[in-house]
């Protein structure tokens, strides 16, 4: 639970916002409402309302670790309507299965980040998507096979070469596609060389053709990653969010402090310098804004993440 300055910050910041807790669905500034469904929780409460007001973000999708359950609790009850909320827990873990299980019961909409050094056709993962069908929640994960920093370790390897088969194995699980190498998988000339390849995107991409072909896959646009990907080539993006219109979701892995740009948006990741000084959130919503029309805007930061967590449109 929150100790008393904490919960002086939470009730600080929450009064200072004001009639931003009562928006609910109404428009914000970028012309729709906006969920951000990739918000790891910070430390002081206050400081998560904070960054969704700067930035002009509706709702978050908090993701945690299932000991933080009571700290999603007491922000959930602070600013009511202004979270939901993901688990994460080890699956290789024997208590992780278990964690999974016991925050589904206690209001999680999903599990995630899922962010492991496990192969995503490890049994022990396989372990995790079959419990997400089975209590109808979805499964967000991080897949990266390029270091940022020396010894960094990969995650959840193996996406370019053997998700298909999870994802025609796993056809009741619905996956979340997020980080590096699900968005540089998106041009398909793509072989690991880096953990952001820039420059013009070749068409028909691994990740393309499987948020065409397979219903149970959608795609997080959040962190560098996704902004890097849509960034890339114009063209490309416009048609891409057009074709995929249902299976993007908006969200901003952001972690500056003011929903401007102040602080580290990309921290622990110095190979994502080209986002230092702004906020991820608005950098990726101002991409989106341009390359969609509000109606397909509006389904990728609002509509389409509604349906999928189940919170009213
Ligand atoms: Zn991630
Ligand atoms: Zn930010």
């Amino acid at each position: 639970m929150l100790n008393r300055r904490e919960f002086l910050g939470l009730v600080g910041a929450v009064t200072a916002t004001g009639p931003a807790l009562l928006r609910g669905a109404q428009s914000s500034e970028w012309g729709s409402p906006v969920f951000d469904l990739h918000c790891h929780l910070r430390a002081q409460p206050g400081a998560n309302v904070a960054h969704l007001d700067g930035a002009g973000i509706t709702k978050a999708n908090l993701l945690t670790r299932a000991a933080a359950s009571d700290q999603v609790a007491a922000l959930q009850a602070a600013a009511p309507d202004r979270f939901t909320w993901f688990c994460s827990a080890d699956p290789s873990r024997p208590e992780g299965i278990e964690a999974l299980t016991q925050s589904v019961k206690s209001g999680a909409r999903g599990f995630g980040e899922m962010k492991y050094h496990l192969a995503t056709d490890a049994p022990e993962f396989q372990r995790a998507y079959a419990l997400a069908a089975e209590l109808r929640v979805p499964i967000l994960i991080h897949f990266q096979e390029v270091d940022h920093f020396p010894n960094e370790g990969t995650w959840s390897t193996g996406f370019a070469t053997n998700f298909e088969r999870i994802l025609k194995a796993h056809p009741n699980t619905t996956f979340i596609g997020h980080a590096d190498a699900f968005w540089a998988n998106v041009s398909a000339d793509y072989r690991n060389e880096a953990a952001y390849p820039s420059g013009p995107i070749v068409r028909g991409g691994i990740t393309d053709k499987l948020l065409g072909d397979y219903p149970n896959l959608y795609g997080d646009l959040s962190a560098n990653s996704g902004n890097n990907m849509l960034s890339r080539d114009p063209d490309f993006t416009a048609a891409f969010l057009s074709r995929h219109a249902n299976k993007l979701l908006f969200g901003s892995d952001c972690g500056c402090a003011d929903g401007r740009g102040s602080g580290v948006s990309q921290g622990n990741n110095p190979a994502a310098t080209r986002l230092a000084g702004k906020c991820v959130a608005r950098e990726t919503l101002t991409v989106l804004k341009r390359s969609a029309s509000p109606e397909i805007f509006r389904k990728i930061v609002w509509g389409n993440a509604s349906a999928l967590l189940k919170f009213p449109a």
